[in-house]
């Protein structure tokens, strides 16, 4: 059976760079809700009008929406593809919504990381943040800015975006939901004994090292 996992963690915690490492080396794929729903922003799909402005204010997108994507997504999988649930689930509504959908596909969730993180330090992270406009790689104001600036390492491109809700105030009420709606659902997976906290404030490479001792014990 496939290895299934959730990175959990507020936002900034650096699930999504610890994904795509993931995706990288362990062929796993990624299902981010937060990245279907910006694309279906883009594509001004009615989904896409229905999330833009609650996003652009921090809220939470409702759960029908978020778990049907993750359905038709799982759908579009073999049962062999391992996959992290990165953003999702949110609220207890959309953990029970994707215990269902994995039974219901025959497959089941083996760990939950949880990133954990200093606010105050992700509110620095979170509205430095800024991606090539063209392949996606990651920059950052303070951090990592491009090494000849203005032109992208990876793919030389010259445009860079922000996303709308990565200001601070925004960043505010984000942290607040995670709070307040996603923190509770821990319990849920600690009662299965499938919770592992990680020091989401160690360099990347450690997160990283710390996430495969999880994966692939020694
Ligand atoms: P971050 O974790 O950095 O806040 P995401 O890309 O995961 O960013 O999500 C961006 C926004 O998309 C959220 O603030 C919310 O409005 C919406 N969203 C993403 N995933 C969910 C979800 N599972 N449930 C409800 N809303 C979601």
């Amino acid at each position: 059976m496939a290895l299934d996992i959730i990175l959990l963690g507020p936002p900034g915690a650096g699930k999504g760079t610890q994904a795509t490492r993931l995706e990288a080396e362990r062929g796993m794929v990624q299902l981010s809700t937060g990245d279907m729903l910006r694309a279906a922003v883009k594509a001004g799909s009615p989904v896409g009008l229905q999330a833009k402005a609650v996003m652009e204010a921090g809220e939470l997108v409702s759960d029908e929406i978020v778990s049907s994507l993750i359905g038709e997504r799982l759908d579009e999988l073999g049962v062999d593809t391992p996959v992290i649930f990165d953003g999702y689930p949110r609220t207890a509504a959309q953990a029970d919504a994707l215990d269902a959908l994995l039974k219901a596909r025959g497959r089941h969730l083996d760990h939950v990381i949880e990133l954990e993180v200093d606010e105050e330090a992700l509110v620095t992270r979170i509205t430095g943040r800024f991606t090539c406009a063209n392949c996606g790689e990651g920059y950052h104001d303070q951090f990592k800015l491009p090494l000849v600036p203005g032109t992208c390492d990876r793919c030389g491109h010259h445009e860079f975006k922000r996303r709308p809700d990565d200001n601070a105030e925004t960043v505010r009420t984000r942290m607040a939901e995670y709070r307040a709606k996603t923190a509770p659902i821990l319990p849920i997976y600690e009662a299965r004994g499938i919770v592992t906290r990680i020091d989401g404030m160690a360099d990347m490479d450690s997160v990283h090292d710390a996430i495969e001792a999880v994966l692939a014990p020694a």
